[in-house]
């Protein structure tokens, strides 16, 4: 995204006051009812008591965005994402309006904008559009004339059209609107008091962290963690937005700070493993006595490739004869069974055997910098899997983070095995 500096730099100038700004997101929970809507009124006149200006994202009350994909499948078979799109915004529009409503009725001056009226630019990539450009000014107009900015997130505008971010985009809407305004800090509100070690319903001992670095967060989050859309992170820190994921459930009296996101430096003790993510959405697939030559993976991840099917884990076993090996992979478990279509089709062509998946499996995945300067990291979690009986059938590794992939059946045990191996269990 190109938030134009000059852009946000006429916002600033027509700040005039030079109040700091903040904004403040509240998800789907947040919004849930009435009473979730003046609950967020309450935290929002809190921080303008504190002397900010602020600018509010909304996400949809909790279930109606997947009421309206419903719809939308409902209606037609094969539907129109510019249409799509023109329905499953529309959830936003109502909790933007509602909220700046029960703000005003609290004497406090506020007006809702729709991603068209600001404009959020997007790309036209409907259901799943990119920020290109927001212009800061029209809100700062508004903190002149004492307004409370309410807007509705997930939403932008391409040509003519709505478009919306993708799911979860609320949250890149309200870090991208963070950055275009210049904003002292970026409050992401839910009904968790922040980012975990990990899910605190599979290990009752994960613990809330108070920092996690950029990095770690965007890994989180891509491996399986649902707290923050990727998008928004992958923001945060290009713009260097100092994000803080919250509890809007806390008393908008007695706040709690929550976790905050920040480069890697701003964290003192940085422990090697950080937090362990889990994502059940997985499938293997496994292609035996695959023709061991050049160009074999190409024949077999060019035709996934264009079908946009993303391939993450790779496993090849050498072959012990020159000839054969078998290869196995991972793709998104929806994607599953036209992954299996399309292999099927070039069979021939690609040369093997035969094809073998499984669904029954979930990746588990130990995130951490501090494994950037530290050695055997992971090989400690395959023998700590092993000592339990895990099996692992395929592994992957990067600078920051190990996955392994194992049986289904086995996510708890391993979670909160890695969990306690690393030191994370809280005492
Ligand atoms: N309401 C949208 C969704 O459920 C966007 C969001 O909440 O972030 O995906
Ligand atoms: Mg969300």
């Amino acid at each position: 995204m190109s938030i134009a500096a000059a852009k946000s730099g006429t916002a600033e100038k027509s700040s005039g006051a030079g109040k700091p700004r903040l904004v403040m997101k509240f998800g789907g929970t947040s919004v849930a009812n009435m009473d979730r809507v003046r609950n967020v009124a309450r935290h929002v006149a809190r921080e303008r008591a504190a002397g900010y200006d602020v600018a509010v994202v909304v996400s949809a009350m909790s279930g109606k965005t997947n009421e309206l994909v419903a719809w939308c499948q409902d209606a037609a078979k094969v539907y129109s994402p510019r249409e799509y799109d023109v329905v499953v915004s529309s959830g936003e529009q109502v909790t933007a309006g509602l909220l700046a409503m029960t703000l005003m009725g609290r004497s406090i001056p506020a007006r809702s904008w729709l991603g068209w009226q600001i404009p959020i630019r997007t790309s036209d990539a409907h259901g799943a559009a990119r920020i290109e450009e927001i212009d800061g000014a029209p809100l700062a107009e508004g903190f002149v004339r004492g307004e409370v900015a309410v807007v509705a997130g997930f939403q932008g505008l391409a040509g003519d059209g709505i478009t919306t971010l993708g799911r979860g985009g609320s949250d890149t809407s309200a870090v991208a609107i963070a950055a275009a305004i210049g904003a002292e800090r970026c409050d992401i509100y839910t009904d968790v008091d922040g980012v975990y070690t990990t899910d605190p319903r599979i290990v009752p001992k994960a613990r809330r962290l108070d920092r996690i670095a950029f990095e770690e967060m965007l890994e989180m989050a891509s491996l399986g963690a649902k707290v923050l859309q990727v998008r928004s992170v992958e923001l945060a820190m290009t713009h260097k937005v100092k994000t803080f994921v919250r509890s809007s459930f806390d008393d908008p009296d007695a706040p709690q700070p929550g976790t905050l996101m920040c480069d890697e430096e701003d964290i003192v003790e940085q422990p090697i493993v950080t937090g362990i993510a889990f994502a059940r959405d997985e499938a293997q697939i496994t292609l035996k006595r695959v023709a061991d030559r050049p160009g074999v993976a190409a024949a077999i991840f060019l035709p996934l490739a264009e079908a946009n099917i993303n391939v993450d884990m790779i496993v090849q076993v050498a072959s012990d004869d020159g000839a054969a090996t078998d290869m196995t992979f991972t793709v998104p478990g929806a994607e599953f069974e036209r992954a299996k279509a399309i292999l099927t089709r070039t069979q021939s062509e690609i040369g093997f055997a035969s094809l073998h998946g499984a669904r029954d499996v979930v990746k588990i995945s130990a995130i951490g910098v501090g494994m950037r300067s530290h050695a055997g990291v992971a090989a400690k979690a395959f023998k700590a899997l092993a000592d339990k009986g895990i099996n692992i059938r395929a592994i992957t590794t990067s600078e920051i983070k190990f996955s392994v992939l194992i049986d289904e059946a086995y996510t708890e045990l391993a979670v909160r095995t890695l969990h306690s191996l690393y030191g994370l269990d809280q005492i």
